[in-house]
């Protein structure tokens, strides 16, 4: 099953030397879902050849304008090219007053439902779940209101040995009560031992995303063990005080934290536009933790 992610934008606060503000489209098993919404997402998904109309579900980690200020164009272009399926919103309350103030003043009635989920910074909560995972909140510790999101994958069915099967001819109506992990009893006397014609699914994985946020062991359990971590690492550890004053990290400690929660693989991202290589940033990060990888633009990342 894919379970993979694509940046979209990497970049802090402005859009500099071709970086774009932050947004992520992560693809489990070929649906869609918007992780933050900068400015400039719609032509980045149209340069890497991802069609908007797929996204079902957009993630909203706060308001600071580099993580959401592409969303009413991409709403509204969904509108102009015909769309009538539903879009739900994981944001902080105050969005939906934003957008329906941008959409009022343009005399603009959206023809598909936006649904809106306010999301919460009291306490981490579960605020989606489909067949093919659930979605958590990630308490963050920044300078206004903002949440990490962990996508966690469901246990998959079991997986068929088909070739044993089908050399036994046991009849395919008994393959979904297999796939379950039954044991069965054939008409023809036959029993069918579960262990023997399957064998376990994949590892659920976890996706973590921690976008701003300053160094704080208070969010570390929500992302304890996951397969990636995606933390942003706006700065340099020479910059520390900066970053402690705008409530960001540093890549030394992002690879920190990654090492700090188990996790099996770093990606770094929310570049400052001070640094226009960001080899330094990463050759920082595996000082401290070695399996860790820029967030470039256009690339995608298996979980
Ligand atoms: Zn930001
Ligand atoms: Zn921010």
């Amino acid at each position: 099953m894919k379970f993979e992610v694509t940046i979209l934008g990497s970049s802090s606060a402005t859009p500099v030397y071709n970086r774009n503000p932050t947004a992520q489209l992560l693809n489990c098993n070929e649906k869609f879902y918007l992780i933050d919404c900068g400015e400039g997402t719609q032509q980045q998904l149209i340069r890497f050849g991802f069609k908007a109309n797929k996204i079902d579900f957009v993630f909203i980690s706060h308001l600071h304008g580099d993580h959401y200020f592409g969303l009413i164009g991409l709403l509204s272009s969904l509108h102009l090219n015909g769309r009538i399926k539903p879009i739900k919103i994981f944001a902080p309350a105050a969005l939906a007053e934003i957008l329906e103030l941008q959409f009022k003043h343009s005399e603009t009635v959206i023809r598909y439902p936006v649904e809106f989920v306010a999301t919460q910074t009291d306490a981490p909560a579960e605020i989606f779940e489909n067949a093919d995972l659930k979605v958590e909140t990630i308490i963050l510790n920044h300078r206004i209101p903002c949440t990490g999101f962990k996508f966690v994958q469901k246990k998959r069915l079991r997986k068929l040995i088909v070739e044993k099967l089908e050399a036994e001819e046991i009849p395919v109506d008994c393959y979904p009560l297999l796939k379950r992990g039954a044991d069965l009893d054939l008409p023809d006397g036959r029993v069918l031992l579960n262990a023997d014609y399957t064998t376990d699914s994949d590892r659920p994985k976890q996706y973590c995303y921690c976008s701003d946020t300053l160094f704080d062991e208070t969010y570390f359990e929500s992302i304890q063990g996951c397969d990636t971590l995606y933390h942003e690492a706006t700065f340099l550890h020479e910059m520390v005080d900066r970053a402690n004053q705008t409530h960001h990290t540093t890549a030394l400690q992002a690879a920190e934290i990654a090492k700090m929660t188990g996790a099996a693989k770093l990606l770094i991202g929310h570049f400052s536009s001070r640094y226009k290589t960001l080899q330094p940033l990463l050759e920082e990060a595996r000082s401290v933790f070695e399996n860790t990888e820029l967030a470039i633009e256009g690339n995608t990342y298996t979980i």
